[in-house]
């Protein structure tokens, strides 16, 4: 028999110590998992209401990833996966080409069907003989002209593997667009674009590949994870997520195994609750650990099956039997303020999973509702009615032709504008948690282990309390 008690993150506050640490010097990078690193530890959650490809791009560019959910088809999921890689290019690996003796009337036609400014011109040896870019084409008037006609030939060019700096450089001294990058017999390897340099400088906390392309992951399950990773991994998706209500299931666990043999891509497993999951998950061979059965803001898991377990304990646990082997652990659901992910990662997580917070943002694909004068946004479980029709019943064990049992509820949640500021609230607050344990970096916090549990005047006491606000705060409403 097992009566321990468990806490939530309301339960429980980390204790402030000295501190030589300012919020603004903490590092908040971490390990995802495998190699997959972030600049900020948090990503948003597989839901229909939550990720796809706008707020995956929003949230890599701030640091963090998304996970495109699967209540879309394996085509439309790997489009989205593809598009978020193609959104911040560093060196783009096949650009657009072409030939120097093709007549200018087809190449206006193929920079308009790809939309570019410019194009390196090639032999046909596949060597760099010259640029064509907008600026040539613009006094053209004769359509039959041959490129080698009009375009330039002096190019300035990278050679073998570009450096950022050196890049930017040249960008600077010869204001020129586009940099061609060439080997050492001079055949075209890459090409660096002055937009996507800016687009680097203007998010400089970017989560990126070693290509310098957004991080982004996806969810699979057990049963479709055969259709949907071979048109992932061609879009390049950099994790996948087995995104299941039961983790501690068999069929999870023989998914976890397949995954890893047939497509070498970095599998994040869950959900669990309990140490032992935990360790099983491990054993059978995940990158990360993602913890939570039952804290979702929209779940009724706990009530409708009478499972589950308070997150902070669950993260905890966890935390320490995935530590043995340096397993991250990703802490998923009930985050309800900045101060619950200083919390959880004070409870031994890497990472954690967001989606409520993330999905009155206006890059959550849900639909605006104005109510009573004030604008909001849909957010659902992929449990609830609604999501099990779009096709997520698998995730709860429920068959296509079941009458569907529930696990979530549909609803919706305040506008909160922009990812950008929004997500700088929930840094600067982890920072500041930071700053008050004397942590330097997320290892720090995660060794900390300091904590006192709260009772129920602790918490009154913890929120605003006999005062009626009159002005809304970034990142403070009343529970
Ligand atoms: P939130 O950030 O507290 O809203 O929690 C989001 C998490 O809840 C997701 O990442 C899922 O793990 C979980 N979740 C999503 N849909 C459901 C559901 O319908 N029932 C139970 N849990 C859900």
């Amino acid at each position: 028999m097992i009566f321990e008690e468990a806490y939530s993150y309301d339960d429980v506050l980390l204790l402030p110590g000295y501190s030589e640490v300012l919020p603004r010097d903490c590092d908040v990078g971490t390990i995802l998992c495998a190699d997959v690193t972030l600049n900020t530890p948090v990503i948003s959650a597989a839901m229909d209401t939550v990720t796809e490809e706008k707020l995956a791009i929003a949230i890599a560019l701030e640091g963090g990833a998304g996970v495109i959910h699967r209540n879309l088809s394996p085509g439309e999921q790997a489009r989205q996966v593809a598009a978020v890689k193609r959104y911040l290019n560093w060196v783009i690996e096949s650009p657009v080409t072409v030939e120097e003796d093709s007549p200018i009337r087809d190449i206006k036609l193929l920079m308009a069907k790809f939309d570019v400014s410019g194009a390196p011109v090639l032999d046909r040896t596949g060597r760099l003989v010259g640029i064509i870019t907008g600026r040539d084409l613009r006094f053209c008037r004769d359509d039959t002209l041959k490129v080698a006609d009009v375009m330039t030939r002096d190019v300035v060019v990278e050679k073998g593997t570009p450096s950022v700096e050196s890049a930017r450089e040249k960008f600077d001294k010869f204001r020129i667009e586009k940099l061609p990058v060439v080997d050492a017999e001079g055949k075209l390897t890459g090409l660096v674009t002055v937009k996507d340099m800016e687009k680097h400088a203007k998010f400089p906390s970017a989560a990126t590949d070693r290509q310098g392309r957004l991080i982004v992951g996806a969810a699979v399950s057990p049963q479709d994870f055969d259709t949907r990773l071979p048109l992932l991994r061609a879009a390049r998706v950099d994790f996948v997520v087995l995104d299941t209500a039961h983790g501690d299931s068999k069929n999870v666990m023989d998914a976890v195994g397949n995954i890893k043999k047939k497509y070498g891509i970095p599998v994040i497993g869950g959900n669990v609750a309990a140490r032992d999951g935990a360790r099983r998950l491990i054993e059978a061979g995940v990158d990360a650990v993602k913890v939570g059965v039952g804290p979702g803001s929209i779940c009724t898991t706990r009530v409708v099956a009478g499972i589950g377990v308070p997150q902070f304990t669950a993260v905890w646990e966890c935390a320490e039997e995935a530590a043995r082997t340096g397993i991250p652990v990703i802490a998923d659901g009930g985050i309800k303020f900045s101060g619950d992910i200083t919390k959880a990662i004070g409870a031994g997580a890497n990472v954690v999973m967001i989606g409520n917070l993330f999905a009155g943002l206006r890059e959550a694909p849900g639909h605006e509702i104005i109510f009573d004068g004030r604008i909001y946004k849909e957010y659902r479980g992929m449990g609830s009615m609604g999501a099990i029709a779009g096709g997520s019943g698998d995730r709860y064990q429920i068959a296509k032709d079941e009458s569907p049992v529930p696990e979530g509820i549909e609803g919706r949640v305040p506008y909160k504008g922009e990812m950008r500021a929004f997500i700088h609230q929930l840094v600067a607050g982890l920072k500041k948690g930071m700053g008050y344990c004397g942590c330097r970096d997320i290892e720090e916090l995660k060794r900390y282990r300091k904590f006192v549990k709260i009772t129920a005047a602790g918490l009154r006491e913890s929120h605003a309390h006999d005062v009626t606000i009159t002005e809304e705060a970034p990142n403070y409403s009343p529970a």
